[in-house]
């Protein structure tokens, strides 16, 4: 076969194709022919494609087809063909090739490695599925029984035992079903099942597990006025085309209610939800609530804890219009929900930082999600109990959102008082007791909590044990740093007893590892570790309350100690059960977690995001005091919750303490609008990396230099800024050097035209040498 001796071929179509390769032609990709056995290709189906000189076929998608005439073609002599469609993954809704199209703009990244990235590699390897199947009797299954005629001993157990379940145990998964009836195979079952005497469905294996969470499916709670009032509001919006709304409420409001009642009145009106959540916070407790809510629906659940094959299935199911609930963190945004079917898009937390993916395309999820909701012409709802500047002031000042406010906590639940703990006083007022990293005030509070039997939570957002190593003589000054990184080395625990044998040290940037010396490489005295480490923090407690031992009564929750989700699922249930009575970890205890039990929050430093170099540092600090505060008093108690910080007058740390997210909003907001910064301006970054220092810094100079001449020229458009170049906060990481250059625009507008002018230029090359980062929210 000659395939691509285009002289003899007619095309009867012409298809954009964005080649899965770094080729960055936005917005469209490659111009194709598609040849008459492929008449009826379309956007969004996957096909191989000769590329370059050698035609070497590559993988691609079909952005969209054209008649064979359009104008913009390549004449017919250097035409090319489609090759084949790729068969496996099903055709992505058009909806979702038109948001990349959008992320490759907006973000800056090519069309075809956008589009890759949006489908998981388990769907286009199309890997093998899990599912299980689950029994029920069958409504009148009596008289069905009756009427089937001879009954064996065997189908008698098996109907007896799910007669005598429990409610919660029904439908019971087939393998448990055959145990508790003493079956020796399935047979008996599958019998029944034909007979019409049980039904039997079959779920995915995630879908079981979550189920199995369930906490029972009572009724819906009574909503508060202020709940029914934004139920009200946000409903009047369903079906009415796109809409943005943001839902504001304290930790504790019910926030969750809210979604609930309006993801039914979409499954009520044939349409699906799609919710996300940050991955930490999809936890089983999360699942499970939605799962017993909707116990009729089919739910798929998209995170990074499942295998390939159960990633392929859920794609799957969503992909051919089986399921109406779609949940899951970052990347569900992507979910293959076909078009016209998408009724309501949630982004609850919708704050958190995981949000933003940190490697392209560097997109942001909530900003995806909102442009998603637009396409399909449905509302979406941010929320949060401490928004974003950016949606504040978009609901706010812009007032391109509208607000909702929950003021009160759910009834019954009144916010925890906070006490803020200054750790300079306290260590003066305690001055013959060694104040380490717990002063007295918050280990006292732990152990009365521990005797009136409430469990408590210790919150220090820093992995590790110590982060300094250092020589014991300060004169000679000696401090250890990573080789490869401008950073200092972290000293590490190995679990359970290692002692100090056990102890290695690690770069947090380039995760490389080495054993911690004894001696300092300059003096030969002594090394010593100290500072802050979330380790510490665990051994501390442990010898100040020896009730709590560690990996009992006690577990640390990072990323260190939870290998995957299931640990992370395991620990929580020991904690909602009580059988742990204190968790003890980084950021990963500040979010979503509702535990009754919880009458003490402490936070060991509030301190440890506030000086980073980042105008978002003390917006980051306010979320996680108030975040983490928000996780006690969630049953009769009122609870507390006790920071410990250096600088007790900082704004950020006393209207966290004073639940005032509003004065802290409009404080940091003017401060924002002062020094130009986001949400007032958008803001660009590109780092530039190289192995050599000198060569990162004539590639920024050049890079800082085109920039400000277009920005100057006629691409700015007025009001865009370049800075730069600098050298970045972390100025090297993994031996590669990093400078930054800095664009602000006035608004998204702005941005977004000057970054493509520069991008059509060939100024703005996005890849490894140039890392393009738009609304960035970490600028280390
Ligand atoms: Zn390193
Ligand atoms: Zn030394």
């Amino acid at each position: 076969m000659t395939l691509f001796a285009s002289s003899d071929r007619t095309a009867c179509l012409l298809a954009q194709v964005a080649v899965e390769r770094s080729v960055d032609r936005y917005p469209d990709g490659l111009t194709y022919g598609v040849p008459a056995a492929l008449a009826d290709l379309r956007a969004g189906e996957r096909v191989r494609v000769p590329l370059g000189r050698g035609d070497a076929l590559t993988e691609g998608m079909v952005v969209r087809t054209l008649p064979a005439d359009a104008s913009g073609a390549p004449p017919a002599a250097r035409l090319k063909f489609v090759e084949s469609r790729v068969g496996g993954a099903p055709p992505m809704p058009s909806q979702l090739v038109e948001l990349a199209q959008w992320i490759s703009g907006y973000y800056v990244c090519p069309v075809g490695m956008t589009l890759a990235s949006m489908t998981p590699g388990a769907v286009k390897r199309g890997v093998g599925s899990v599912t299980r199947t689950f029994i029920d009797l069958a409504p009148g299954w009596e008289d069905l029984l009756g009427a089937a005629g001879r009954v064996t001993a065997q189908q008698r157990r098996v109907t007896e035992a799910l007669r005598d379940a429990a409610g919660a145990e029904r439908p019971m998964d087939v393998r448990d079903l055959a145990a508790r009836a003493e079956l020796g195979t399935n047979e008996p079952i599958k019998r029944l099942v034909k007979a019409g005497v049980l039904r039997e469905e079959r779920r995915t294996s995630i879908e079981a597990e979550w189920r199995a969470e369930r906490g029972g499916a009572g009724p819906a709670p009574e909503l508060t006025a202020a709940q029914r009032t934004v139920v009200d509001a946000i409903g009047a919006t369903l079906g009415g085309g796109f809409a943005q709304h943001l839902l504001f409420g304290v930790t504790g409001a019910g926030k969750t209610e809210v979604y609930m009642r309006l993801i039914a009145q979409t499954l009520a009106a044939g349409r699906t939800a799609l919710v996300l959540v940050p991955e930490i916070a999809l936890t089983p407790q999360t699942g499970g609530r939605l799962l017993a809510r909707f116990p009729e629906e089919r739910v798929a659940i998209l995170h990074s804890g499942l295998t390939a094959a159960q990633r392929n299935q859920q794609w799957n199911l969503v992909a051919d219009g089986k399921v109406r609930l779609v949940m899951g963190a970052r990347s569900a945004v992507f979910a293959p929900i076909p078009d016209g079917q998408l009724g309501l898009v949630v982004v609850d937390e919708e704050h958190d930082q995981s949000y933003k993916q940190d490697q392209m395309p560097r997109y942001h999820g909530r900003d995806v999600a909102i442009r998603r909701a637009q396409l399909a012409q449905c509302p979406v709802v941010l929320g949060s109990a401490t928004p974003s500047l950016e949606s504040w002031f978009n609901a706010t000042e812009r007032k391109t959102s509208a607000l909702h406010v929950l003021r009160e906590r759910a009834p019954g639940l009144r916010l925890p008082h906070v006490e803020v703990v200054d750790f300079v006083e306290e260590r003066r007022r305690f001055p013959d007791q060694r104040v380490h990293l717990l002063g007295p005030r918050l280990s006292g509070a732990v152990q009365e909590t521990l005797d009136g039997g409430g469990q408590v939570l210790i919150l220090l957002n820093r992995r590790g044990y110590a982060n300094w190593i250092a020589c014991a003589d300060q004169r000679c000054g000696w401090i250890m740093r990573c080789d490869r990184c401008d950073a200092g080395m972290i000293c590490h625990r190995l679990p359970a007893g290692g002692g100090a044998a056990g102890q290695y040290v690690r770069c947090h940037h380039c995760q490389g590892e080495q054993r911690l010396p004894r001696q300092c490489p300059k003096c030969a005295r002594q090394v010593t570790v100290f500072g802050l480490g979330v380790q510490r923090v665990e051994e501390e407690l442990a010898r100040l309350h020896p009730s709590l031992v560690p990996g009992s009564t006690m577990l640390r929750i990072d990323a260190d100690s939870m290998q995957d989700a299931a640990d992370f699922h395991d620990a929580l249930g020991k904690f909602g059960r009580g059988e742990v009575r204190l968790l003890v970890g980084t950021q990963m205890i500040a979010k979503g977690l509702d535990f009754p039990g919880v009458r003490l929050v402490g936070v060991v430093s509030a301190d440890t995001a506030l000086n980073l170099p980042d105008f978002r540092a003390t917006e980051r600090t306010f979320q996680l005091v108030s975040q983490v505060s928000g996780r006690c008093g969630r049953g009769a108690d009122a609870g507390r919750a006790i920071v410990q910080t250096f600088q007790p007058e900082a704004p950020a740390i006393r209207l966290a303490a004073a639940h005032d997210y509003e004065s802290f909003a409009r404080e940091e907001l003017a401060m924002r609008a002062r020094f130009g910064l986001p949400p007032s301006t958008r803001m660009a970054r590109v780092v530039v990396r190289d192995e050599g220092e000198e060569r990162a810094r004539e590639l920024s100079e050049a890079l800082a230099r085109d920039l400000s001449a277009a920005a100057n020229g006629a691409a700015g458009g007025g009001g865009v800024t370049v800075t730069g170049p600098m050298p970045c906060p972390i100025a090297r990481i993994a031996d590669r050097w990093r400078m930054q250059v800095e664009v602000v625009a006035p608004g998204p507008g702005p941005l977004g035209r000057f970054l493509t002018s520069a991008r059509n230029a060939g100024i703005l090359r996005p890849g490894e040498t140039y890392a393009v980062d738009v609304d960035p929210v970490a600028l280390m």
